[in-house]
């Protein structure tokens, strides 16, 4: 019999993912994954409705609540965390994802203003239309410059309008790593690094990986993950000994974007349970310095 196993990185329409929350659910479970946490960019829109996807179907899937969080580092560039274990009704949460939508939604008005100058006139719905979730993004607009005919194809769109430093860009508010992994234990959750590939491809040697990944856990990162589509063999070997080293946690996704792109399936990449119950105890921790007193981790184990 497998073991219990985990997909705790998956994206739905309510951010760049093409399953809706129910979908991804039911994908869980046919995978047969016990554990699930749906971590859509920068919002929390989807977990009510995943809870519900699992409870109306009495499905032996637990989910661990979860978000994968935008921030921006000015040695590292764009980072991904994943917050995993809060609570997604917390207004301190919600005031968050507020703030993330409505800049989002202000960078967009400003990109239009600018492709209307560069001769380009788009109206709000004509990029909303190509956003299935809550996370409008450049990737909508080049579609839409693209339908309208402005453009050839996205790529192009990026090219000659919405790349860094291109007349259209507009730079997004960045939150850095060391206000994001704080502000994850203000929650209550527990911050994970993801896809830590990205440190890999610019570093020549473990030596240069390990250093740049020692940074966050002096930022107070609670672990990496190791399982992913794009972590290779020798990469995970550096993280593993990187917790070993700190008591970090391990955690692992398919970061399944459902058919789009070329990465696997929900349940197409896993961390086995072993890893779960630590996660599930450093939630634990993590909640109970935020109440001051020791919680039973949300969601608890299901073996
Ligand atoms: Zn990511
Ligand atoms: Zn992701």
């Amino acid at each position: 019999m497998r073991e219990p196993c985990a997909d705790l990185h998956t994206h739905s329409t309510c951010s760049d993912g093409t399953q809706t929350p129910e979908e991804v659910v039911a994908a869980a479970d046919f995978s047969g994954v016990a554990w699930l946490s749906l971590t859509d960019h920068d919002t929390v829109d989807g977990i009510q409705r995943a809870r519900e996807a699992i409870r109306a179907r009495d499905l032996p899937v637990e989910l661990i609540t979860g978000a994968e969080l935008s921030c921006h580092s000015d040695a590292d560039g764009e980072v991904h965390v994943l917050a995993y274990g809060f609570d997604e009704t917390d207004p301190t949460v919600l005031a968050h994802m507020q703030d993330f939508r409505e800049q989002r939604h202000v960078r967009l008005a400003r990109m239009l203003e600018l492709l209307r100058d560069l001769g380009c006139p788009l109206e709000t719905e004509d990029v909303l239309a190509f956003c299935r979730g809550e996370s409008v993004s450049r990737v909508h607009v080049a579609s839409a410059l693209a339908r309208h005919g402005y453009v050839a194809n996205p790529a192009e769109a990026f090219r000659l309008y919405l790349a860094n430093g291109a007349p259209a860009y507009v730079p997004r508010k960045k939150y850095s790593p060391e206000t994001m992994i704080p502000m994850i234990h203000q929650w209550g959750g527990v911050a994970i690094l993801a896809h830590p590939h990205y440190f890999d491809a610019s570093e020549a040697d473990d030596a240069g990986v390990e250093a740049r990944l020692e940074r966050y856990v002096e930022l107070g990162i609670d672990g990496f993950e190791a399982w992913h589509p794009h972590v290779d063999k020798r990469l995970k070997r550096t993280v593993r000994r990187l917790a070993r080293r700190h008591g970090l946690v391990l955690s692992g996704g398919s970061d399944s974007h459902g058919s789009w792109g070329n990465r696997p399936r929900v349940g197409g990449c896993t961390v086995g349970y072993v890893y779960v119950y630590e996660l599930l105890d450093r939630i634990a921790s993590s909640r109970g310095r935020m109440t001051g007193r020791e919680t039973t981790a949300p969601g608890g184990c299901p073996v």
